[in-house]
């Protein structure tokens, strides 16, 4: 089997450190400029601006959320949290305030996590006016006191202005499309999900360099999470109606194991393709993950109207790992090298798998083809292929006799105990010689 590897370690790491650091958020400047830096990675990558009030399905697209300035003083005028320190201190989409406020006032509107001490949780009003601050257990317990007052200030502003998405098609021979969806709605964390937005970026490069021999073509979006991901269906229903099967990459970078979460319909194919790809890669202890509903953007690309069957290859899976949702989800959690790992991963799953699982018809369905007429049957024994008892020219037989136009080559490769990369070649050379006919659709 040819593995491609790639080795992108060092730009990964330059790339982690030049995102963390930007205030993302659903809306706004930290997403833009964060689409414009991709951009200079893949120029092909179209950012696209949905306007703030839109309705799309059952939602409305918010207004964009500015924050200039956020802190608490203590009753001696000294500052003792604040938003230039770590954007996480504030609740995302937070209502503006400025007011005096006793500790048992103030405590309903701060969050922090006494069972992880020294770690800021990352939260979000997007739906609901309320405002609020985020620090460490440590932190509260070194600069608040019960019997003290506290004067509190975000200077918020809610603007009408854009949801901005990233988009790039990437044609191959078939105008049939897999999808491609990662979100960039995260500030400030890393493995949830800088890792997604990195591993998908370089995917997209890879593909493009891979374009010419592409047989199917590939939708990459970046997209806020849920809202941007409802907005991108609403804009695109026709197309993504098409699509049946798709990658949703996220918290792809951490220490722990691998993993994938799989798709509504478990016996899809794409989740025996992705249990093939890890022992392909010798990867033989990750862990599986049954679909729900509580995950990712799969939940609006896999609702009924448009079901499609998505899978998310996790290292450090979203909700599993101790630092989620948290300032410890930084630069020191996730490697440059986990996400080149997560990479190749992807990669293998799509250029040697879902690449290439054509559908094929036989042309000749009287009886069988006379191989010695196309230069098919072996003159010298046949050559085995190392990992089947069956000959090249046997497995021309099967091909011809299984390819209806509605099974799958890796269905067919399943069936006769072969790899795909390897039935593929044979099926290609079938083509060639007039016996076997791509179909578009299945
Ligand atoms: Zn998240």
């Amino acid at each position: 089997m040819k593995l491609l590897k790639v080795d992108y370690t060092k730009e990964i790491n330059e790339l982690l450190k030049k995102l963390f650091p930007i205030p993302r958020s659903i809306t706004g400047e930290g997403t833009r400029k964060t689409l414009k830096i991709l951009q200079g990675l893949v120029p092909e990558l179209n950012i696209v601006e949905y306007p703030s009030g839109e309705n799309v399905y059952d939602w409305v697209i918010p207004p964009e959320w500015e924050i200039k300035e956020a802190w608490i003083k203590n009753s001696k005028g000294e500052v003792i949290l604040d938003y230039k320190n770590n954007p996480l201190h504030v609740v995302f989409y937070s209502q503006p305030v400025h007011k005096i406020l006793s500790f048992s006032e103030l405590q309903k509107h701060l969050y922090y996590l006494p069972n992880l001490k020294e770690a800021i949780p990352y939260r979000t009003f997007y739906y609901t006016q309320n405002w609020g601050f985020c620090l460490s257990y440590n932190h509260l317990k070194k600069y608040f006191r019960e019997d003290e007052n506290y004067e509190v200030f975000i200077d918020a502003t809610f603007k009408k202005g854009s949801l901005s998405i990233g988009e790039v098609l990437i044609k191959g021979k078939s105008k049939k499309e897999y999808l491609i969806s990662t979100y960039i709605c995260h500030p400030n964390l890393a493995n949830d999900n800088l890792s997604g937005i990195i591993t998908t970026v370089f995917i997209a490069r890879e593909l493009l360099k891979h374009q010419k021999r592409l047989n199917y073509s590939y939708r990459i979006i970046f997209v806020p999470e849920t809202i941007g991901a409802i907005s991108y269906c609403a804009h695109n229903e026709k197309e993504m109606k098409n699509i049946d099967m798709g990658l949703v990459i996220t918290t792809c970078g951490g220490p722990g194991k691998f993993g994938y979460k799989m798709s509504f319909d478990e016996k899809d194919e794409i989740n025996q393709m992705v249990e093939d790809v890890f022992a392909d890669l010798g990867i033989n202890d990750f862990i599986k993950y049954p679909f729900s509903l509580a995950g990712s953007d799969e939940r609006q690309y896999s609702s009924q109207a448009f079901r499609i069957n998505c899978i998310t290859i996790t290292k450090d899976k979203y909700y599993e790992y101790p630092y989620y949702h948290t300032s410890l989800d930084d630069l020191n959690f996730v490697r440059a090298e986990f996400i080149n790992q997560s990479l190749n991963l992807y990669l293998h799953l799509i250029l040697n798998y879902l690449d290439k699982n054509i559908f094929y018809e036989a042309t000749k369905k009287h009886c069988e083809v006379f191989l010695s007429k196309y230069d098919l049957y072996p003159k010298l024994g046949g050559a085995f292929l190392p990992e089947s008892r069956l000959k090249r020219h046997e497995i021309a037989l099967y091909l011809m006799f299984y390819c209806d136009g509605n099974t799958s080559l890796y269905n067919i490769s399943k069936k006769l105990k072969i790899n795909l990369q390897d039935i593929y070649e044979i099926a290609v050379e079938l083509e060639n010689k007039g016996l076997l006919l791509r179909k578009e659709e299945k």
